[in-house]
């Protein structure tokens, strides 16, 4: 039977805004002795917006329109920002079918008889030119995400996007310091967007991971000491699995709330410090 320490200490952390599946959890969340956060909806708000756009091939207009009509299938953050920003805009977004999400790279789809496709320069990198990569070198400079959109085997232009860091990112990385536990940014996202999130935290990072690439960037961490990894996409969730103690962020997918051990249900990072410092009180009880 589950100790009273155990379970009041799960009671706790529930009223903190910590979901734990379990004692077990709760016990390793005590040993953890590094978090990898994934970036696009953990450490930033997940909310990002289309702040440029870049009509290389055609219309501004078209651009947008097959851009939004293939991530309308999408629940991705970046997906919904070009939606909102097609709306705002006054776009009439066309219908798209055969849509496909390919995780951590971007989505594709049919619209008017045409293959489209909306994803990260590298997955498009045969499309890209020389001009093209000066507007994506520019815009990935000042911290923007950069998605191609490409019809018919054509780039035909790009998309900057840029989220804001959450307001307890910083304190959490420093509680986490506090308890001598570090924290490290894993994202599919380019490396100067990476660089420059990374850098205001003043944590390392690893950029371009496709959620395989997180895997092995947990078990590499793992050689050291037990980790949590922090997530909020479908892209994370193998990386979730991985770790010794998997959070989900609550407003998450469900495939990463079903793959967790844990969620943070307010969306606080910041909680997890104290989710670690109750971990470690609840076991200095028990034992
Ligand atoms: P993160 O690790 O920062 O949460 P993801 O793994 O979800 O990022 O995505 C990695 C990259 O793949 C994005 O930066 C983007 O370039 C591309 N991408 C993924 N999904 C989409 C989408 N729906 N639309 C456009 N680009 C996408
Ligand atoms: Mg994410």
């Amino acid at each position: 039977s589950t100790p009273a320490a155990v379970t009041s200490g799960l009671a706790r952390a529930a009223r903190q805004g910590i979901l734990i599946k379990g004692g077990a959890v709760l016990e390793q969340l005590g040993a953890v002795r590094q978090v990898a956060f994934d970036k696009t909806g953990t450490l930033t708000e997940g909310r990002p917006e289309v702040v440029d756009l870049v009509a290389l091939n055609g219309s501004s207009e078209n651009l947008l329109a097959m851009a939004a009509a293939v991530e309308q299938g999408s629940r991705h953050p970046l997906a919904q920002a070009v939606v909102r920003y097609a709306g705002q805009q006054a776009i009439t977004i066309p219908v798209a079918d055969d849509l496909e999400a390919n995780v951590g790279r971007g989505v594709s789809g049919r619209v008017n008889g045409n293959e489209v496709s909306v994803g990260s320069p590298a997955h498009l990198a045969e499309l890209i030119d020389a001009n093209a990569n000066t507007h994506i070198a520019r815009l990935e400079e000042q911290g923007c995400t950069v998605v191609g959109v490409a019809c018919d085997g054509q780039l035909l232009g790009v998309l900057a996007i840029r989220d804001t860091l959450r307001s307890d990112a910083g304190d959490a990385v420093r509680a986490l310091e506090q308890l001598g536990v570090q924290a490290i940014m894993l994202t599919g996202d380019n490396k100067r967007a990476a660089a420059a999130i990374a850098g205001e935290l003043g944590i390392a990072y690893r950029a371009g991971l496709l959620p395989e690439g997180k895997v092995t960037e947990v078990q590499a961490l793992q050689r050291q000491s037990p980790v949590a990894m922090v997530g909020d996409g479908i892209n994370d969730a193998p990386a979730l699995k991985m770790a010794d103690v998997g959070i989900a962020m609550g407003k998450g997918t469900d495939v990463a709330l079903e793959t967790a051990d844990a969620a943070l249900t307010h969306e606080r990072v910041q909680d997890l410090a104290s989710m670690i410092d109750l971990s470690r009180a609840t076991l200095n009880i028990v034992r």
